[in-house]
């Protein structure tokens, strides 16, 4: 195993930031800690790198206690949102610093270190740049050198907070692909933090979900995304519609839609809670079959290969939905047009589910 996390608690004064908080992380994995601003992300990484300590529980790396290590034994690389380079110093001198500053014994020569700066450089694609200064260098450009920094002592465990936070969203999407290959390439057993959904879901080996404290789910990005465990996964991994129905006969009415019961929502229930992912209704111009209910376009936008609809339901909910462009223009809607939506996919919860 890469980082076993052991039963991590962990309190603020009186604020529980982490609650038994348990996780396996296999070497060579890439995995996002993915959660909303004060869910403890933050708090679990700097746990794992040993910077803070937990009240209770242990975090292990390869088999061994990280308390048990000094902080060089745990060949931690550490990068933060906020690059925190050095201003004062070059892009080379950055990267250098990790092995300049190591004890004599373990120092490589000066040769050794130049040899593999220029290599770190170049895997970052900033050999050009080496005489640069951190003012001198885009954004992007800076969290690179800071992950190339992070790479100089050939860490064992990759931890990255928030690393393209600060950049703009264009930016943001190189670096992940960017990120993506690197990781492809070195393996280095990794922890991404990210509020992004996008970003971790494109990045991840394995999304890990937290939620004030605790996590919610862990799984690969396509079971998060398409089979979350509860509703709060499903809220915040994508725009999500939400429909109160009632439970009558073993049966659960969106409107006066009868749909069956999954097994794990109880026919006793009174009522449950269906959501569905606006991508997964059909639009049609006629109805077909009772599995499909009336909706008044209100408002559409066809600007890019998705089509963005809001509609009011016959019994006067906003429904959030989308279609792909082609069939946009094969359907020939516009707003105030009545046009019957049919799911294709939901997902049951049960009432007492909490969010
Ligand atoms: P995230 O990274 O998910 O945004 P954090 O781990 O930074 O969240 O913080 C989780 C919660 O713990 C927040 O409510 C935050 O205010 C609190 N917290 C974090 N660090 C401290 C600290 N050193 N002292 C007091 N409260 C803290
Ligand atoms: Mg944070």
């Amino acid at each position: 195993m890469g980082i076993s996390i052991r039963s991590i608690d962990k309190s603020f004064d009186d604020f529980k930031a982490l609650k038994n908080v348990s996780l396996e992380i296999k070497q060579g994995e890439l995995v996002a800690l993915l959660g909303p601003s004060g869910s403890g992300k933050t708090t679990l990484l700097r746990i794992i790198a040993g910077v803070e300590k937990p009240d209770q529980g242990s975090v292990l790396f390869f088999n061994e206690e990280i308390k048990d290590l000094s902080l060089s034994e745990r060949k931690v690389g550490f990068v933060f949102q906020h690059y925190a380079l050095f201003k004062h110093m070059t892009v080379f001198e950055n990267v250098a610093f990790g092995l300049s500053v190591r004890p004599r014994k373990m120092r490589p020569s000066k040769e050794e270190i130049k040899k593999k700066v220029h290599e770190l450089l170049a895997l970052v694609q900033l050999e050009r740049f080496l005489n640069r200064y951190p003012s001198e260098l885009s954004g992007g450009q800076r969290q690179r050198v800071a992950l190339a920094r992070a790479l100089a002592i050939e860490p064992k465990v990759l931890l990255l907070d928030e690393p393209f936070g600060a950049l703009d969203a264009k930016v943001r999407k190189e670096l992940r692909a960017w990120l993506r290959r690197l990781h492809d390439e070195l393996h280095i057993t990794s922890v991404f933090v990210t509020h992004d959904v996008e970003e971790a879901l494109e990045l991840a080996d394995r999304v890990v979900v937290i939620n004030e404290g605790k996590i919610e789910q862990v799984g690969k990005p396509e079971e998060v995304y398409h089979d979350p465990s509860n509703p709060f996964v499903y809220h915040f991994l994508g725009n999500v519609n939400l429909f109160h129905c009632r439970v009558e006969d073993g049966k659960a009415f969106i409107g006066n839609m009868p749909l069956a019961l999954p097994s794990h929502v109880s026919p006793d229930a009174k009522s449950a809670r269906i959501y569905i992912r606006p991508h997964l209704f059909e639009v049609e111009k006629t109805a077909s079959g009772n599995q499909s209910f009336k909706g008044t376009i209100k408002y559409l936008n066809p600007a890019g290969p998705i089509v963005k609809i809001e509609m009011i339901s016959e019994w006067g909910d906003l429904i959030n939905v989308e279609i792909p462009i082609g069939q946009y223009y094969e359907l020939e809607i516009k707003k105030g047009d009545v046009v019957y939506v049919r799911p294709k996919e939901m997902k049951f919860f049960s009432d007492d589910y909490a969010i």
